[in-house]
């Protein structure tokens, strides 16, 4: 069997980490298994789907890492779902339902006050056809409820029937279909809301993985029941846990709070967005992954927590320190020549200042002080600017060598006396204009000795 998943975002805003979070499982249990990604956006909702966020969902998920094999659009395959419509109906298992939402509320606190289960009592199953001629000429257009396996002879009558799986990531689970509403399929308006077509494109897009959010568990009891009535094997299910804001909030596509957007424009790099995504919540350590092939090496989605996990986007940056730190020039070479940084010094000098960086894009600032000087010149002592000009005067002349900082600063020690952070402090300044940064040794080189003469106080 090829493993084959599928990511199902509706288009209805940008997505989020924990959107994110989901993506990449199912991308990473693809690849740890050679499987197929399918791309599925979940848009019956025609009204609040949007082209322009589907577009930028592929944009996201590339940004990513994950190129999926596929990408369908609910809204093409409306004719299917009818197609499987007419087979619910046939096989009596989807019925015509005529009550208000007001009215259903009426009922649920009837049943309320009574110590029923506030599910719905399948009342329309016991209309006559005079009261559906009724309803028919007052104008009123029938929503459709699948019948739930969750009686033995009579559908008034339900019983406790458990509906089981081995879940990748919480183990056993059951859902008692007795304790459920027969779940609305199909709208007084035809539309369809997410139940159907999902099992029915699982089935048809060959879907073996289900790997969503714990928010669907209880839908995973109804869905497997919809499988086996349309057929079909139902899939193996994985529920992992959803992410919350540091203050305990859920997180929604419609306020943008930690959008994947928002995290690229804060110039966090993909590898610690995907790797906090992933191991968060996780027994496996937090980690930077340098890609998502290490990081699927660490994937392991039995390892999840069942519970809810925090999502602090401070620790995004101690990853992308770490990412940056490490980055080699050649990965970051197209985007620091969009910065303007290229050339023969391009090399070095990333090597020099990337271990300074929090985002990559603040290579920009580094560069410019090296290539135009301090921002602003710094105030110094008459003291401190006499020893800069001694030191200054004592800079040998080129060609120079990799020992040139030691050699230089040997020197300054000799005739001044100073040391340590006397000696060095008003140098960083002089010839960067901040108080700490990269290493000066990696830095002088780059300057030169003209550029440097020319930071004279
Ligand atoms: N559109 C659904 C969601 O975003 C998909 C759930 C599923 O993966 O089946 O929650």
């Amino acid at each position: 069997m090829t493993v084959t998943v599928r990511f199902a975002p509706s288009p209805t805003g940008r997505i989020h980490i924990g959107n994110a979070r989901t993506a990449l499982f199912n991308w990473l249990f693809a690849l740890n298994n050679k499987g197929r990604f399918i791309q599925r956006f979940d848009d019956t909702d025609i009204a609040r789907s949007k082209q322009e966020f589907a577009d930028a969902i592929l944009y996201d998920l590339h940004w990513l890492g994950i190129f999926p094999d596929a990408t369908e659009y609910q809204s093409r395959r409306f004719e299917i779902y009818d197609a499987a419509v007419e087979r619910l109906k046939a096989a009596g298992v989807l019925y015509a339902c005529y009550e208000t939402p007001e009215e259903l509320d009426l009922r649920r606190k009837v049943r309320r006050t009574r110590g029923l289960p506030p599910v719905y009592g399948r009342e329309a199953l016991a209309l006559t056809t005079e009261q559906v001629a009724e309803y028919q000429a007052d104008g009123r257009r029938p929503h459709w409820r699948f019948l739930l396996p969750n009686f033995s002879g009579d559908p008034l009558q339900p019983e406790r029937t458990e509906i089981r799986w081995d879940d990748l990531v919480r183990g056993e689970e059951t859902v008692d279909l007795a304790s459920l509403s027969d779940p609305v399929l199909v709208r007084e308006d035809g539309t369809y809301l997410y139940t159907l077509p999902s099992v029915v494109d699982d089935i048809e897009m060959g879907v073996s993985h289900v790997i969503r959010g714990d928010d669907h568990v209880t839908n995973t009891g109804v869905q497997i029941a919809l499988f086996k009535a349309l057929g079909a094997e139902p899939p193996v299910f994985g529920h992992h846990n959803l992410l919350t804001t540091v203050s305990g909030e859920g997180l929604s596509k419609r306020t943008g709070a930690l959008s994947i957007e928002s995290l690229r424009d804060d110039g966090i790099e993909p590898m610690a967005v995907a790797s906090l995504a992933v191991l968060v919540g996780t027994s496996e350590n937090v980690a930077a992954a340098h890609d998502l092939t290490e990081l699927a090496s660490h994937f392991d989605p039995a390892a999840t927590s069942k519970s809810s996990s925090k999502f602090d986007p401070a620790e995004l940056f101690v990853l992308n320190r770490v990412l940056l730190h490490n980055m080699p020039f050649d990965e970051a070479r197209d985007r620091l020549m969009v910065l303007g940084i290229a050339g023969e010094q391009a090399q070095p000098f990333w090597l020099a200042v990337r271990g300074n960086l929090d985002r990559l894009a603040d290579a920009g600032a580094w560069w410019r002080v090296l290539r135009e000087g301090p921002r602003e010149k710094p105030d110094f002592s008459d003291d401190d600017r006499d020893f800069l000009h001694q030191a200054l005067d004592l800079l040998p002349e080129e060609p120079w060598n990799g020992t040139i900082w030691k050699d230089w600063t040997g020197k300054i020690r000799e005739a001044t006396g100073r040391k340590g952070k006397a000696l060095f402090m008003p140098l960083r300044l002089a010839l960067t204009g901040l108080p700490s940064g990269p290493e000066l040794a990696d830095l002088l080189p780059l300057m030169g000795r003209e550029g440097t003469l020319a930071r004279r106080p």
